[in-house]
C-alpha cells in the first residue's frame, strides 16, 4: 500500500460520483491496495480513455 499517496489524497467525505471516479483512477495508477467498486469501473475506464485521447490529440505541445 502506498501510504504516502493515501495521506496526500484523502477521499473527500462528501465526494461526488465524479470525484470518486477521479480518485479511483488516480489510486489505481499510484497504489491499487484495493480494487475500485465494480459499479464505478465503466466510468473510470471512460475517464482514463478521455485523458489518453487528450494527450494523443496534441493538447500538450
Ligand atoms: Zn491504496
Amino acid at each position: 500500500m502506498n501510504r504516502d499517496w493515501h495521506e496526500a489524497h484523502p477521499i473527500p467525505p462528501k465526494a461526488t460520483r465524479r470525484q470518486r471516479v477521479e480518485w479511483h483512477l488516480a489510486h489505481s495508477q499510484a497504489c491499487g491496495c484495493r480494487p475500485p467498486p465494480p459499479s464505478l469501473l465503466p466510468e473510470i475506464r471512460d475517464l482514463e480513455r478521455q485523458r489518453l485521447l487528450a494527450v494523443e490529440g496534441g493538447a500538450i505541445r
